[in-house]
Order: structure tokens, then sequence, then C-alpha cells
């Protein structure tokens, strides 16, 4: 192991605390991260030292302010690997990244007649904001399907690309299945097409690292409470001539560069899309979080997650009568699991009296419940901050759960 996972996991005082008398274990890491002590520390000293609004003033503390939001921006660009720091649009989520790409992208380039293509493995947000883009403007959502392992087929994809096809929406790992998405080979089969690509990145940003201009994806959201950030905060990037060409998203103060009484003239990027005051506190988190990340390394954090999926998947697939949706072998450190005949809902809640936070249901997925005919699943998500022993109180927890349902 490439970093010390006791000293990991006491820079997160959350996990330090007792549940029903159990030593706390979260394995709810794909719904939200716990925070180290090091982002706790950066909000409060943003209050303490730096607190003003931004890019407004002239004084001290707004330059101040806005020198360590910008270069916040600029940390984010080389985390991702973007060209431009302009490319980086800080938002309050994935879910707000991508009602913006949907809202602007739609209005910009969406004609009736037109197709979108995404997959039946997306999250809601993922989802819904083409769905209802598709309604509105008369243009057809096409939906890619998965195989019995979780996985996409890349034939059908081809299959679906035609004169029509004006983007494809995927993820680039399901929040449900853990599947990794072939996604370079995907954005390389879409520009033979001339298509660009929007990747949902909420899952992917904390468990890989990721290059946007390798993976050369048209746009990347994600969200920074997924990725050991504070809540409200996330990013959309966009490959600068599409951020040039898209209407702004909303309307007010700093997204504009001239206003007169019967029309007004936007800022230049990335301001155009960051309309109103932002979560200034939240990026300064977001900030701290990238540090973190960088110091351990995605690549260790991302193979030290993947022998904590291996391990509890062999564990788990021991104790037998475990039915597992999601079995791909590129895989990120999500297992969804449900438990003989029992409900979803009744196996959290006895996991959850045992100290483990399991999330319980459809996940905001229902399109994917539809697809495997099941109402949910009980989903145990890990992060580096996970051991093999909680991984050991989970299989007891199961045990239990047998031994009480079935
Ligand atoms: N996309 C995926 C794959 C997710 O897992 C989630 C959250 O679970 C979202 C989008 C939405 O993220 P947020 O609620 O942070 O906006």
């Amino acid at each position: 192991m490439s970093f010390n996972i006791e000293k990991v996991r006491a820079d997160f005082p959350i996990l330090q605390q007792q549940i029903y008398k159990h030593p706390l274990i979260y394995f709810d890491n794909a719904a939200s991260t716990q925070k180290p002590r090091q982002v706790i520390e950066a909000i409060t000293w943003y209050y303490e030292h730096d607190n003003c609004n931004i890019h407004r003033g002239v004084h001290y503390l707004s330059v101040k302010a806005t020198e360590a939001y910008e270069e916040t921006r600029e940390k984010i660009r080389a985390f991702i690997n973007a060209k431009k720091s302009c490319e980086i649009i800080f938002t309050k989520g994935a879910t707000e990244s991508l009602n913006l790409v949907a809202s602007s992208f739609g209005k910009r380039y969406i004609k009736p007649g037109d197709e979108v293509i995404t997959s039946i493995m997306e999250h809601h947000s993922n989802f819904v904001p083409w769905q209802q883009m598709c309604l509105e403007r008369g243009a057809s959502l096409r939906i890619l399907g998965i195989n019995e392992k979780g996985e996409i087929d890349l034939d059908e994809l081809k299959k679906l690309l035609n004169k029509k096809t004006r983007l494809i929406a995927l993820t680039h790992i399901s929040n449900v299945l853990g599947t990794i998405n072939p996604v370079k080979e995907i954005v390389a089969i879409a520009h033979q097409h001339d298509v660009p690509v929007l990747l949902d990145g909420a899952q992917g940003v904390s468990h890989l690292p990721v290059d946007v201009q390798d993976l050369d994806c048209d746009f990347y959201c994600f969200s920074g409470h997924k990725m050991y950030a504070p809540m409200g905060t996330g990013v959309m990037y966009g490959k600068e001539r599409y951020l040039e060409e898209l209407p702004p998203y909303q309307l007010g103060g700093e997204m504009i560069k001239e206003v007169f009484t019967g029309r007004s003239t936007f800022n230049e990027l990335p301001f155009k899309f960051e309309a109103g005051t932002p979560n200034v506190e939240g990026v300064a988190g977001l900030r701290a979080a990238v540090a973190y990340l960088q110091d351990l390394g995605m690549d260790n954090i991302s193979s030290y997650e993947d022998d904590l999926l291996k391990y509890a998947t062999e564990k788990m697939s021991a104790i037998g009568g475990i039915k597992f949706y999601g079995t791909s072998h590129h895989k990120a450190s999500v297992i969804s699991f449900l438990i003989g005949g029992t409900h979803p809902y009744d196996a959290g809640m006895i996991i959850d009296k045992l100290g483990i936070a399991v999330r319980t249901g459809h996940h905001c997925a229902m399109p994917l419940m539809d697809f495997l005919k099941i109402p949910g699943t009980v989903r145990a998500s890990f992060a580096f901050y996970n051991t093999t022993e909680e991984i050991d109180q989970l299989v007891s927890a199961i045990n239990k759960v047998k031994e009480m349902l079935l």
C-alpha cells in the first residue's frame, strides 16, 4: 500500500464516531464522501481571513478572495488536465453542470428531428435534462442498453450514430453498477461522426486519474462533494470552442459585459457561465480537497480502491445467495446487490443498526431499475479511507440479514 491508512483515517473526524454503539463504517461514498480536516479547516480559514465577494472590488480582501478563487480554477484545470483555465466553470454540482450543458447546448444546436444518445445506466441528472430538452425541441433521445454484466455494447452505439446525432451524453462510471465505460474509445468513435461527447464524471474524478485532453471529451461534469470537497461545489469542463458558442445558462451579475435598457452583452469565458455570487467558501474547500487527493496520488487511490473492490467481491460471493448487479471487469468501487428475496430497505435497516452505512433504493436510476426489473438494490461504495476489516464487518452484517429475513 502506498499510503498510511491509519494516518489517512485520522484526517477524517467523522469516521471516529460510534453509531448504535458500533464504530461507524461508511460505505455510502458514491452518494457523498466524507471531508478531511484539511477541507474543514480551509473553510474556517476562509471565513476567518479572506471572506469577501469576489471579482468586484479593488480593496485588499476582495482581491485576495478573488485570487484564491481563480487559483483554484487553475488547480482544477491541472487536476483534470484541461488546456485552459477558462474551460473550467464552477457550478453547484454535477446536476447543475449537466443542466447547464443540456439547456445551452439544446438552445444552440438542437433542432426538431435531431437525436441525442444516452444510456440506460444514467443517473437521473444525466438523463432527465436530455429527455426534457429533447421533448421541448422536438428531438429524440436514443438510449443505449447494457449486457448482463452491465456494460455498453459499442456495436450498438455505432448503429445508433447517424447523421441526426448531435451529442452523446454518457456516464464515465455508473453509480449503480460501478461499470467504467470505455469512454476514450466512445469519444473516438463519436468524433469520427463529428459528434461531441459529454461525460458525467460525478463518479469518475474521485476514483480515477482524469485527463480530459487524453479522453478528448467535449464536456466533463462533476461534483465537489463526491471528491471530499464541500457540498454545493462542482465543475463543468467544456472545450473552449463549444463554450464560446453556447449561450449563457443563467443571467445576472458577473456574467455580463455591458447592460443597456434594451439589450446586454455577455462577459468572456469563464464568467459568461457564472452568474451571481458563487460559493466562494466551498471553492476554498474544493481547493484543499484537490490538494489532498494530489498528495495521496490518484493512481494510488485507484489501485487501493481496486483492491478493496476485489476483496469485497470475493468475500461477498463466498456468502452465497447474493445477486450482484454490475459484474464488469472494468469496474470502480461500487457493489450493488440483493440478498435472496429480501427487500433492499429491510436489508439496509438491519445493516444500519450494525453501524454500517449503505445506500438502498433506486439510486436515482429508475430507468435502469426498470430495465433490471427490480425495485432497487443495496449499494456499498468504497473510498480510500475504508479497510478490508470494515468489509469483513459488512459480510457479517449480510449474514445477519440472511439469518433474520430468509
Ligand atoms: N451523476 C452521477 C453518476 C451520480 O452518481 C450523481 C450523484 O449521485 C450525479 C450525477 C448527481 O450529482 P449531484 O447530486 O452531486 O449533483
